[in-house]
Order: structure tokens, then sequence, then C-alpha cells
């Protein structure tokens, strides 16, 4: 029997009963109210969550005049993302690679320490369908009374305590939906705009999609999307080993179960557990931790608190649902004791590749380069021979400037002896370099004129770097060119 079966049937007075089917009709599940430390801990993870997801791009930061003000913004239009004091260009999408390989390795390594607590705790799932279970207790009342509710007529009552749910539910995931479009605009004037009517298309269109979603999967979805919807659970297992700390049951402790009183005398033969089913209510999953590692169980220890509260309650020691891992469990079932052991070949494993890549971009964030050039050689003409007898090649130039402030940069030539530049459709003299002004975080496109000989050995084709340097801050690079000639090719 699975567990979910046994739920069914712990769970008969739901009224919801599977039928001899490849299709499994979904339980209904009526998480119960619980307090305790492992709730209030959750309570403390949901709020951070919300309010950093709510608040941040209403951040302001100081880039100076003309700047983009807001902490966190991916600017798609302008290609930028900002990151309080980090700007990112498109060519910075490396760190995007390291920081999701980052992430990945963690939740590896916390996995195996502590089981799915990403999932129980820090999931947008999670969270998001928490919050909406509060609203549904709040204006629904507890695991009874909304059986009850459900199960009944359609009266008064139900509908308006329904109606106002679903109104609260849809304000919550408008909120959510608005939220995450202000991470791609300046949030104050598109709110502005957004209520005037003059945002863009796709600015309500991404509000009216994550709205319906955030009220589709917290509202309506909820466990699903965790047994069914959501890979991780399933390779998850991967990560967990018998040392890895989980949610688990006591059966060696809480076996034979039965109800009772446990003062040493009735229940005489009978284990700690009273088969109250108090852990089974108050499950968001809707399973039984009793019946051992379950694939819907996102070790959010809720029940944990369920049964401590039973145990004070009989008087017996609480733990019976505790945080353990496999190899202690199997320990105290013999009367031994085994500590758990954090450090253990694979979590040496993902915290050396977490020490490799944090190394790695940390290194290149702390040297990475704030200019950049990039050179192309005019396609046609390959090269003119001017009235002096010199050859002259053209090249668009461009310099991005990723300071947060003007700059002027000297660009100069190195491996054409005697060659001089110009800026096209400019009056001034060719001279050996060139400065060019940039404006702040933004990228200035040039037209060289460069005047040279190639060297005869060259055999019209010469190479020809230019250089480049942030006249301010001494900051350089060098884009590798050639320079043509009769009998040469771009190459
Ligand atoms: S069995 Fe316990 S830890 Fe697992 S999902 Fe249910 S309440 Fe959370
Ligand atoms: S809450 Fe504890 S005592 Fe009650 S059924 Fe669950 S494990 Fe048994």
């Amino acid at each position: 029997m699975t567990s979910h079966d046994k739920v069914r049937k712990a769970t008969a007075s739901e009224g919801k009963q599977s039928h001899v089917s490849l299709y499994a009709a979904r339980v209904g599940v009526y998480p119960k109210a619980v307090r305790g430390p492992v709730r209030t801990v959750k309570w403390g993870v949901l709020a951070f969550c919300l309010a950093v997801y709510y608040v941040l791009p209403w951040l302001r930061w100081d880039r100076g005049p003309g700047r983009v003000s807001q902490a966190v913004l991916l600017d798609l239009p302008n290609r930028r993302f900002y990151f309080f004091t980090v700007e990112f260009w498109p060519q910075d999408i490396y760190y995007l690679t390291g920081a999701l390989i980052l992430a990945a390795v963690g939740l590896f390594l916390v996995t195996s320490l502590a089981g799915r607590v990403w999932c129980g705790y820090a999931c947008p799932q999670t969270v998001w369908t928490d919050l909406f279970m509060w609203v549904e207790r709040l204006v629904e009342g507890d695991r009874n009374q909304r059986m009850r509710r459900d199960q009944g007529p359609a009266t008064v009552d139900k509908l308006w305590r329904k109606g106002v749910k679903h109104a609260v539910w849809l304000g919550i995931a408008f909120w959510t939906g608005g939220a995450w479009i202000m991470y791609f605009a300046d949030a104050p004037t598109l709110t502005v705009q957004f209520w005037r009517g003059e945002a863009g298309t796709a600015a309500y269109f991404f509000i009216g999609l994550f709205t319906f979603t955030t009220y589709l999967l917290a509202g309506w979805a909820r466990e699903q999307v965790c047994t069914y919807m959501c890979p991780w659970p399933r390779f998850q297992a991967a990560m967990l080993d018998e040392q890895s700390l989980i949610v688990t049951y006591q059966p060696w402790r809480g076996e034979p179960r039965g109800h009772g009183k446990r003062d040493g005398s009735a229940a005489a033969g009978l284990g700690h557990c009273i088969d109250c089913l108090a852990c089974v209510h108050v499950c968001p999953t809707g399973i039984d931790i009793r019946d051992g590692v379950q694939l819907e169980c996102i070790n959010c220890g809720l029940c944990v608190d369920a049964c401590n509260e039973m145990m004070v309650k009989t008087g017996q020691p609480k733990g019976l649902v505790t945080w353990d891992t496999l190899a202690g469990q199997k320990a105290r079932a013999e009367g031994r004791h085994e500590a758990f052991r954090p450090f253990r070949p694979r979590t040496l494993i993902y915290l050396a590749a977490m020490a490799v890549a944090l190394l790695v971009m940390g290194t290149a964030l702390a040297t990475r380069s704030h200019i950049d050039l990039a050179v192309q050689h005019d396609r046609a003409p390959l090269f003119v021979r001017v009235r002096d007898g010199d050859i002259r090649n053209g090249y668009t130039v461009k310099i991005s400037n990723k300071t947060q402030a003007p700059a002027e940069f000297a660009l100069g030539l190195r491996g054409l002896p005697g060659g001089v530049m110009a800026l096209a459709e400019q009056s001034g003299a060719p001279a050996p370099s060139q400065v060019l002004a940039v404006d702040a975080d933004s990228i200035g496109t040039f037209r060289i004129l460069v005047f040279g000989r190639p060297t005869p050995q060259a055999g019209g084709s010469q190479a020809l770097d230019f250089m480049l340097r942030n006249i301010a801050n001494g900051e350089r690079t060098t884009y590798a060119s050639v320079f043509l000639g009769p009998g040469g090719k771009d190459r």
C-alpha cells in the first residue's frame, strides 16, 4: 500500500475516493494550522523571501546623473544587467553561467546535508503556496471548518468566503506578477505608466501571465506541482545518502501505534505513537510521514511540530517525528548512537566545486576589464593608394566604456612603422594616436583611416594592433587587426 493509498484511507471522511484506473484522482489536502519552532522558522523564511522579492526592485542606487538609479535591473532593451555596484554587459554572460553552476552545486550540497530543505522552505512554489494557505485559513477557517464547508451545500456564508479568498489570492497573484516586471524597467516610472495605460504591451502581457500562473500554481495546483510537475524530487535522491538529515518517524520508538493512555499500564505494549494523525493533518502534501521516505515529502518539518505537541500532551518525550539521518535511526533502533557526519566525500566534493567556482568568479570579477575594443576592417575598398604613395585602410572602431562616467581614450597603433591615423569625415591631420571620447556606460563607434606602407616582406598584408588606453585610469586593451596593401588580402 503506497503512502497516498494510506492517506486516502485515513482521509476517507474527505469524501474523495479513487477508483481502479490508471488515473489517480487528486486527494483533497486540507492542511491544519500548526504552531511550534519549525513553523516559526518557516514563517521567518517566508517573510524574508517575500520581502526580498517585492522590495528589491524598489531599492534605489545612485549611479550619477542621467544614469539608471535602480539597484537591481535587467535592462533588456539596452542589454545591461545592474546589480548594486556591479554592471554586466552581454559579453559578461559567463558570470551568469558561473552563478548558475554555483547555485546548482550549492543546492546539491544543501540537499546532501539536510534533504529537501530548499523545497520545504525557500522554493517559490512552497513560499507562495504557504502564503495562499494562510489566507485560506484566515478566511475559511482551519482544516475541519474548511472540510465541513466544502462538503456542505452552497450557502451565502460559503459563497462569500470563497469569493473573498479568491479575490485576495488574485490580488496577491497580481502583486506578484507586477513585482516581476519591475525587475525589467525603472519601477516607479513603470508603475505610473502601467496605471495610466501607457506601459508597453509586454508589461501588460507578463503581468497577466504571472498573475494567472501564481493564482493557478499556488492557489489550485499546490502540492501537485511538487509531486508531479517538478523534476527535482526525481533526481534529488542521487544527492541523498544515509547521512543526510531528513524528517523521519522513529518506528522503533513509535510502534506498535495505537490509542490509549501512555501511563505505563493501560497502554502497555504500545509504542509512543498514539495514531492521532496530527502529523498527517498538518502535512501540506497530504502524506503520512510514518510510511518512511517518500517522494512527496518536501522536508518542511511541520509534522515535527505537530507530533511534538502530541508528545507533550501525552507526557512522552518529544522527537518521535524528528530530523535525523537514516544511519542515525538504524543505530538508535539498535540502541547505539551515531553522530551526524556533515563532512563526507560527497559534501567535500560539492564544497570543493563551490570553492573553485567562487574563486574563478571572484577573480574574474575583481580583474575584469571596464573597456572593450572591437575593430572591423572595411570590406571594400580593402585599401586605397593615396597621393604621396602611402596606403590608406579604413576601419570601424567600437569602444565600450563600461565605467559609470564619461571617459577619454587614447587609440594608438603598433606594428606599422610610421603609421598614422585620422578620424574619417573630420578635418584633423593624421597623427600616431587619436583621443576619442565615449559617454558613460556606452559604446562609441568611430570611423578611422590609417595611413602607412606595409613592409615589403609582408606581401601586402601587415599585422596591425590597435591599442586603447583609458586616459584617466590607464586601463588598457589591444585588438589585433591587419593593414592591407597591394597583393594583400583580408585575413
Ligand atoms: S511529511 Fe512532514 S516534512 Fe514531509 S511534507 Fe509532510 S509535513 Fe512536511
Ligand atoms: S503526530 Fe506523532 S503520535 Fe500522532 S500519529 Fe503522527 S507520529 Fe503518531
